[in-house]
């Protein structure tokens, strides 16, 4: 098998953003490199924008999408976008709830991530400015975070650490890693990994790319490039594979 024949499978699950961060990761490495992959990408996408616009807005019940996802995998991941726009003509507009979904936890996370990016002195937001990891570490602890992101200074490969925040996110603590890219802040998010893979996440030119790392879930978020994520991604040891 080729790689785009390995590939091909998988693009109608990352325009779903159901594709783990590592595949994910290696889909958008192929994408970089192959035009003929990238046009299927495209065409993919401009089906998927053709059926969201024709199809009707309706609000599901509270929680009748989660329920409907663990007992169906996607309908797009099964049958393809053209198989679900079969559906649509046979099912017509009683099934287009699955389609547009409320925000779930992991949208509502990475809008205020994004916000708090936007936003890096919001009312609930702490920071500490320092390049020590230790010093970090230990006031991540001071503030009650349960948990031990991995602190790295990486200014060898052009991310200077210059200190951390900690915010909420609907009652919860998010801590986060401020680092410098020639210029650019990055901020990495990190929780406990409670929420599922929201990747690649790119709204209002802010980009957003995620990891798995020792149960914890990582979220670089910034206006740069979103290949500068990636590369920070990268230098940070034992990824989740
Ligand atoms: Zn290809």
């Amino acid at each position: 098998m080729n790689r785009c024949e390995s590939m091909r499978p998988i693009i109608d699950a990352y325009l779903d953003s159901e594709l783990s961060p590592t595949s994910a990761a290696s889909l958008e490495a192929h994408l970089s490199q192959c035009e003929s992959c990238r046009r299927v990408l495209e065409s993919r996408k401009r089906l998927s924008r053709a059926i969201k616009k024709a199809a009707p807005r309706v609000d599901a019940p509270v929680g009748l999408g989660a329920q409907y996802r663990s007992r169906h995998r996607s309908p797009i991941r099964r049958y393809g976008p053209w198989g679900l726009a079969l559906a649509f003509a046979i099912c017509g507009a009683s099934t287009a709830w699955f389609l547009v979904p409320r925000p779930s936890a992991t949208d509502r996370l990475v809008d205020d991530l994004i916000a708090s990016h936007q936003v890096p002195d919001g009312a609930t937001c702490e920071r500490l400015d320092t390049s020590s990891p230790m010093k970090i570490e230990k006031w991540f602890q001071s503030r009650g975070v349960r948990f031990e992101p991995q602190v790295l200074d990486f200014a060898g490969a052009g991310f200077k650490l210059k200190g951390g925040k900690v915010s909420q996110s609907e009652g919860r603590k998010v801590v986060a890693l401020v680092y410098d890219h020639a210029g650019m802040p990055i901020d990495v998010f990190v929780t406990p990994s409670a929420y599922a893979d929201a990747i690649p996440v790119d709204k209002g030119g802010v980009h957003v790319r995620t990891w798995g790392s020792c149960g914890l879930n990582y979220w670089a978020v910034a206006s740069a490039d979103p290949s500068v994520l990636v590369d920070l991604r990268d230098q940070f040891p034992s990824r989740d594979r």
